[in-house]
């Protein structure tokens, strides 16, 4: 603890963690070890990114890549720029993307990055110099082979471009080093949609399993951003009528449910840089707009938190709980805290982990990096199909382990156990390193 003290995001990650794993090491001890090694970080980079403004100011901001394992392969994981990123959130995203890389089976480590730099509010040129100065300093920790960074919040695909352009300056080498890369120049198709529509056929999965649907279901998202508005596209196209989306200001409701068109406004909203979701009222006719605050007080069956980390509570749970949810769907990576999940459990709330979730995020960018190595670029069709096969054996992988351990039908302790045997087995066999 001493070592991270302070460090509340990454702690309590480390907390979900062990709820489940810590009866797994007292049955077989021989998983402390590696356990103990993995929350030390292999390495952590912290540096200064110093650029100049529209105005000639130099502006000062702090850079973070956080490599945090490579039992499986080289690190993987988002870049987010966001004013309040500090080492305990990149530790604690870099944490659970450890076990999520794991559960899809494509061999890639861990890692997650970013910087306090707000994009909002700055030009297309303030944003490229900072992604050059970012890149003038990291660069020299990736590669192919190393370390493939992609985007998250803030970090789309301008973002991807600037920060790729300057990679391949300083190298000299055009290769797969960052993912979510235009698909003019070596991105993959889907990776945009990739997270959202895995989170909804993971979902579907799970409704399934005990025998309900999403199809004629009411459901409230929160976000308004990547993730939020493709998990809104396909919650349309599965037949869930979906109520809300949020962004950090407020949240709208659309009383009868958006429609497709709706979503796709709102996707030009958000490719503009400067709109913010109240525009939307000028737009709907029907839609109403609740400034501060969130959208989890909407009764509804099912919700998929696909903001930012915290956003659920056990204040937010509880009205969830009372409104009569049957189903909590992580998009958004961390967004219930513990005392959230806990209450979700005993109400007896389906809950699905962002790790196991949203994972269709990052299975995009490895077949993305597979394409890369190859010089190739699949169909959309044959990504996609990809996409729901991987999410498919996530949720299967995840409740046999959950059953094989005891835990029943509990999905997240499934997700944990079965993300963490694969790279905990991969570190004992490699050595103590
Ligand atoms: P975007 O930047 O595209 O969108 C983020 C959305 O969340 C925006 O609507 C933003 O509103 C809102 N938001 C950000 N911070 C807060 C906050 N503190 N409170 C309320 N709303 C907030 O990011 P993504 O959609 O890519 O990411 C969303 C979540 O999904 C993150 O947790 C990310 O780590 C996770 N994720 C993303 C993946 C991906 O493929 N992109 C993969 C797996 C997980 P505003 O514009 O007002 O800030």
């Amino acid at each position: 603890h001493a070592r991270n003290s302070g460090e509340h995001e990454y702690l309590e990650a480390i907390d979900e963690v062990l709820n489940t794993l810590g009866p797994l090491m007292v049955k077989y001890p021989q998983y402390i070890e590696p356990f103990e090694r993995l929350v030390e970080p292999e390495r952590q980079i912290v540096f200064r990114v110093s650029w100049v403004d529209d105005y000639g100011n130099q502006v000062v901001n702090r850079g973070y890549r956080v490599q945090m394992n490579s039992a499986l392969g080289p690190y993987k994981g988002g870049l987010r720029f966001h004013r309040d990123l500090n080492l305990s959130v990149v530790k604690s995203l870099a944490f659970e993307q450890v076990f999520k890389n794991s559960l899809t089976n494509l061999m890639i480590g861990a890692g997650k990055g970013g910087s306090d730099f707000d994009p909002n509010g700055r030009s297309d040129g303030e944003v490229m110099r900072f992604c050059q100065s970012y890149m003038t300093e990291l660069y020299r920790y990736l590669g192919p082979e190393t370390d493939i960074p992609a985007g998250d919040i803030n970090v789309g695909g301008r973002e991807i471009g600037y920060l790729f352009g300057q990679y391949k300056r300083l190298t000299n080498h055009f290769n797969g080093a960052i993912t979510g890369k235009d698909t003019n120049w070596g991105g993959s198709n889907i990776r945009p949609e990739a997270t959202g529509y895995g989170l909804v056929y993971f979902s579907e999965y799970y409704c399934n399993h005990h025998g309900t649907s999403l199809k004629g279901h009411k459901s409230v998202v929160s976000g308004s951003g990547n993730v939020a508005l493709y998990t809104a596209e396909k919650l349309i196209n599965f037949g869930s009528t979906v109520l809300t989306l949020s962004d950090s200001n407020g949240y709208i409701l659309e009383p009868n449910g958006f429609t497709k068109k709706d979503v796709d406004f709102l996707k030009e909203l958000k490719n503009k840089h400067d709109g913010n979701l109240q525009q939307y009222t000028a737009y709907s006719k029907t839609a109403k707009y609740f400034p501060n605050e969130k959208p989890f007080s909407v009764k509804a069956d099912f919700a998929f938190p696909c903001a930012a980390q915290g956003e659920i509570t056990g204040q937010e749970a509880n009205t969830l709980v009372k409104n009569g949810v049957k189903g909590v769907f992580e998009g958004a990576n961390l967004p219930c805290n513990n005392e959230a999940i806990n209450f979700f459990k005993k109400n007896k709330v389906l809950f699905a982990p962002g790790k196991a979730a949203n994972a269709g995020g990052v299975a995009v960018s490895g077949l993305e990096m597979i394409q890369n190595s190859q010089r190739q670029q699949w169909s959309k069709e044959e990504v996609e199909e990809k996409l729901h096969s991987i999410m498919k054996d996530i949720f299967d992988s995840s409740l046999k382990a959950a059953k094989d351990f005891g835990f029943n039908d509990d999905i997240q302790a499934g997700a944990n156990i079965s993300g963490f045997l694969k790279v905990a087995n991969s570190m004992i066999q490699q050595g103590n390193v």
